[in-house]
C-alpha cells in the first residue's frame, strides 16, 4: 500500500473526514488523500429497509475511483450500509482490494441515545476505516483483543480493540508495524 483514496459520499461530515484521515495517516503511514467522485448511493438505496446496499457502492467507487495497484479505495458515508443476509453492516471491503466503504451512522453515540461525543466517535471512525482497509490488504478476521482486524458487530466491540493491527497482522499485510 502506498497511497489511500479517501471518499467522502453524500452527506458525510466533512470534519470527521478530515480526522479520519489524520488518524489513517498515523495508523498507515501512507498517504492518505481526500477524493471527491460523484457516486451515486441513491442507485444502490433498498426504499424497502432505507439501507444503502455496500456491495454495489464499492463497485462504483472502485470504478470511477480506478485506484492504482498500489492504491486501495476507502469511501465513507453517513448512510446505513447493509448487505442482504445482514440487518447491517458497519463496513464492507474486497478482500485483497482494491476497494471498501464504511459508515460512521451506527459509530455515532447520538445514534444509541448517548450524548455526543467528537472523540469518541474520531476513534470508532479511524479503527472501522483501519478494519475496512486491512481486509482489502488481503487480511481475514484476527482473534488478536490487540488487533484492529477483530471482528466487531456492535459498536461496544468497536471500543474495545485498538486502532493498530497486531504484529502478524502487519506483516501480512506488509504494513510499517507502527
Ligand atoms: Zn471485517
Ligand atoms: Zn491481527
Amino acid at each position: 500500500l502506498n497511497r489511500l483514496l479517501l471518499v467522502p459520499l453524500a452527506d458525510v461530515d466533512r470534519k470527521l473526514v478530515r480526522d479520519v484521515a489524520r488518524g489513517l495517516r498515523q495508523a498507515l503511514r501512507v498517504e492518505v488523500e481526500r477524493v471527491f467522485i460523484d457516486v451515486d448511493p441513491e442507485r444502490v438505496l433498498d426504499p424497502d429497509r432505507a439501507q444503502y446496499h455496500s456491495t454495489p457502492l464499492i463497485d462504483q467507487l472502485v470504478a470511477l475511483g480506478a485506484p492504482a495497484p498500489e492504491e486501495r479505495i476507502l469511501g465513507m458515508t453517513e448512510g446505513d450500509l447493509f448487505v442482504p443476509i445482514l440487518t447491517f453492516v458497519f463496513g464492507e471491503a474486497q478482500v485483497g482490494g482494491p476497494g471498501a466503504v464504511f459508515s460512521v451512522k451506527r459509530l455515532r453515540p447520538t445514534f444509541y441515545g448517548m450524548p455526543e461525543n467528537r472523540k469518541l466517535l474520531v476513534s470508532r471512525a479511524v479503527k472501522e476505516a483501519l478494519h475496512e482497509v486491512g481486509h482489502t490488504l488481503g487480511l481475514l478476521h484476527c482473534r488478536s483483543a490487540e488487533c484492529v482486524m477483530r471482528a466487531s458487530t456492535n459498536a461496544r466491540e468497536v471500543d474495545l480493540k485498538p486502532a493498530r493491527f497486531c504484529r502478524e497482522c502487519a506483516r501480512s499485510a506488509r504494513l510499517d508495524p507502527a
